[in-house]
């Protein structure tokens, strides 16, 4: 397999990821996503918990009239998530620091109870380079060597995997094939390796893609159309987003080591065994009978 040992350090690869996520920042599609992201408050803690035991799927909040600013209606019928807003009045003529006197309840609904204008979003283009079947069962048995149950899922939204570090379980979208599912084994694995315990999901997303575009890189796999903006908009509130890539560069690349080296170790266990020919799948041991078998049915689907 070339492509795995072709695998070397280059310690440029998080300065180039930097600098082409700062360039992103300045584009026009760039500018518009952070008008459209400043009509969103940050909401407190509790009416956090607030909008999640009413809305549990609620991802993007905003009252009734915000919603029409961005070009879209609360559909009929929906009924909107109270939470508490604070009550002000102007600190003796100080506008700019008003006093909180008390909250109020009040509605806001999640982007599913609307409809309309699709927001402004800087694209993530999913990877279409092809990659050789060795590297993807390589790296699928470098997921299950690390202690992670792996399987394919259907997923409503449009995540492309997802992690529980605790459980050692990683899902990963059914329909992603090639350069794309292989950076997305990646992305998940660095979650599941780097975020047992919970940090801000900003870092946790900045972490785990640039430990998948080093990795990609090192494997002939240039990740830069999807991992690039993928960081910048989880960066969008960072006001440097090359000194917190530089902050976390020591943890993202010896992730990215570990993640390499795991896969050359599965690469060096296969080629020590010789392979069943299909047919011969009795004589495999009780637990790899499944494994073959999923890869069988899967080249089959591939050639359909
Ligand atoms: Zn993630």
């Amino acid at each position: 397999m070339t492509t795995l040992t072709a695998v070397r350090s280059d310690e440029n690869l998080l300065e180039r990821l930097a600098s082409s996520v700062s360039q992103l920042r300045t584009s026009a599609a760039w500018l518009e996503l952070l008008a459209a992201q400043a009509r969103f408050h940050e909401y407190s803690v509790g009416n956090v918990v607030l909008i999640h035991s009413q809305c549990p799927g609620a991802t993007r909040v905003a009252g009734f009239r915000t919603w029409q600013t961005l070009g879209r209606q609360v559909m009929r019928g929906q009924r909107g998530i109270r939470i508490m807003a604070p009550v002000t009045r102007p600190d003796d003529g100080d506008d700019d620091h008003p006093v909180v006197v008390g909250f109020r309840g009040v509605a806001v609904f999640d982007i599913s109870q609307t409809s309309g204008d699709p927001l402004p979003q800087v694209p993530c283009h999913a990877l279409s380079q092809a990659t050789s079947l060795e590297l993807r069962d390589a790296m699928e048995a470098a997921v299950r060597a690390a202690g992670f149950a792996l399987e394919r899922a259907d997923f409503s939204d449009t995540r492309n995997g997802e992690t529980d570090p605790v459980r050692r379980a990683i899902r990963v979208r059914r329909d992603l094939e090639g350069a794309q599912y292989v950076k997305t084994l990646i992305h998940e694995l660095a979650h599941g390796l780097m975020h047992a315990a919970p940090i801000r999901r900003e870092q946790a997303e900045l972490e785990a893609e640039s430990v998948a575009f080093v990795c990609c890189a090192r494997l002939g796999i240039d990740s830069a159309d999807y991992s690039v903006a993928y960081i910048a908009s989880w960066l969008a509130q960072e006001a440097d987003p090359a000194h917190a890539l530089c902050e976390r560069g020591a943890a993202i690349r010896s992730t990215a080591d570990s993640i390499l080296e795991m896969l050359l170790r599965t690469q060096a266990t296969a080629a020590s065994h010789a392979w069943p020919q299909p047919g011969s799948l009795a004589a495999l041991p009780a637990d790899q009978r499944g494994e073959a078998s999923r890869v069988d049915e899967r080249q089959a689907g591939e050639a359909a």
